[in-house]
């Protein structure tokens, strides 16, 4: 399972637009913009190499939007044949589930997580990468009853003991408690811009400076003028927050998932939905979680009265990959290889007109608390220029200049 790689140092042949910029400013203070887990956890990255961290969010506390659902489930697809996005998973899920464990019991269950197999072809995915076998395995209709601890409507699964659920605040909380991290709530940064260092302000003007400047407020992005190009989508999603207990031991999940209970209630989820309009908590998104899993747990029936949610937006990039790492100017960057445009293969070697000091950290769709952690440490590595955690091939992978160098190598 480690797949960290050495492969840190630069190649002469590197495409000059996914080169590391060696002219990385040594000042200690950090600004982030955002308090989810990517503004949290780029904090916490940081402060632990000696840096001051400020967090700006717009919200009167953190984890208010995507990242403060009631709990969130440790969850990644580990089939499929090698490639940065399975390394990326992987090593990410590592990264995070040891870092989950060092919030207070109360606050996460590592219960495992069993999930449904519909047919075998899916089972032969799953199962065609070597892990160890303490990762995961295959459970039959007994043992998923067993561990479950529930009557269950699932064949055939595959189990991972180590799955967890966590309390999505309670960790963000305890990452920003932090002597080097200051957080500054109830303030919307309307723009930022670069003189000399980069400089935020709220509608009331400028209130912050500093050389470093880490965006990690997700489909806020779209609107400052150095990041508005880069291709983001957003879907909406809801949770379903059931009061009760069906004495659940273990997170299910297939199609939607159903955790254990944190306190007096448990969380089923999610949906996945196209109308970003609002983001008003509906019962009818209710009934369709409750309705996938009513598929798997015998004789499942809620009342709604029951129920509570959280409805926020996901945002995604085209891949599905998240978008870490250093901006460029965009108006340079098409100039600089606009010859690319006409012969893909141009052996351009100008260097990338980075933006300096600015970095984002965001794209993580429905999978933040696997991909924000260790992705915050890359970010680490960016501003302290240090060898990274990640193999060459997931860094680049990741890099934001992978969308506009290939705009500009098709024409679109
Ligand atoms: C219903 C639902 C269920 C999910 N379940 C899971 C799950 O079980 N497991 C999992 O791994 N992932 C899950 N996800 C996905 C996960 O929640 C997201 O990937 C993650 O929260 C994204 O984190 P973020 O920090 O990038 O964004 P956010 O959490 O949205 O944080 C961005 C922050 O930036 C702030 N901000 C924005 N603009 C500004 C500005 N201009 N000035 C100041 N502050 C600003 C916002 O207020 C916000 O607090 C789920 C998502 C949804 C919607």
């Amino acid at each position: 399972m480690n797949n960290k790689s050495d492969n840190h140092i630069q190649k002469p042949y590197t495409r000059p637009w996914y080169r590391r910029d060696t002219n990385i400013n040594a000042d200690k203070k950090v600004i982030v913009i955002g308090g989810g887990i990517s503004g949290a956890t780029t904090a916490y990255s940081l402060a632990n190499r000696g840096y001051n961290v400020t967090i700006y969010e717009k919200n009167p506390a953190l984890a208010m939007e995507a990242s403060g659902n009631y709990q969130a489930i440790l969850y990644g697809h580990f089939g499929g044949n090698p490639c940065p996005d399975l390394e990326l998973t992987i090593q990410g899920y590592q990264y995070s589930h040891d870092l989950i464990k060092c919030l207070p019991k109360d606050n996460y269950g590592i219960c495992g997580i069993i999930e449904a197999i519909d047919t075998d072809y899916q089972l032969r995915q799953l199962l065609r990468n070597n892990y160890p076998v303490d990762f995961y395995y295959p459970i039959n209709k007994e043992q998923i009853n067993k561990i479950a601890g529930i009557k269950l409507d699932i064949e055939r699964a595959i189990y991972y003991p180590s799955g967890l659920w966590l309390n999505p605040k309670a960790l963000i909380n305890y990452l920003t408690n932090h002597p080097k991290i200051k957080t500054v709530c109830n303030s919307l940064i309307t723009n930022i811009d670069y003189t000399d260092k980069w400089q935020i302000a709220t509608q009331n003007g400028i209130i912050d400076s500093s050389y470093h400047l880490v965006l990690c407020n997700s489909y806020n992005l779209k609107e400052f003028t150095y990041t508005k190009n880069l291709p983001l989508n957003k879907t909406r999603g809801q949770t379903t927050i059931v009061k009760g207990n069906i004495g659940l031991k273990t997170i299910i999940c297939g199609n939607g998932y159903i955790t254990p209970n944190l306190g007096d209630s448990y969380t089923i989820g999610a949906t996945f939905n196209n109308d970003i309009s609002n983001l008003e908590v509906t019962d009818g998104e209710h009934l369709e979680n409750i309705s996938k899993i009513a598929k798997y747990v015998v004789d499942y029936k809620i009342d709604l009265k029951n129920v509570t949610g959280d409805a926020n937006i996901r945002m995604h990039s085209l891949d599905h990959l998240p978008l870490v790492g250093p901006i460029a100017d965009y108006d340079k960057f098409n100039f600089v290889y606009s010859l690319l445009s006409k012969d893909k293969n141009h052996k351009l070697t100008s260097s990338c007109p980075y933006l300096p000091g600015l970095y984002v950290n965001a794209g993580f769709g429905s999978k933040g608390f696997l991909f924000a952690p260790l992705c915050s440490e890359i970010i680490a590595n960016y501003i302290e220029s240090t060898e990274f955690h990640v193999s060459e091939s997931i860094r680049i992978a990741l890099h934001p200049n992978r969308f506009w160098i290939k705009n500009i190598i098709t024409n679109t």
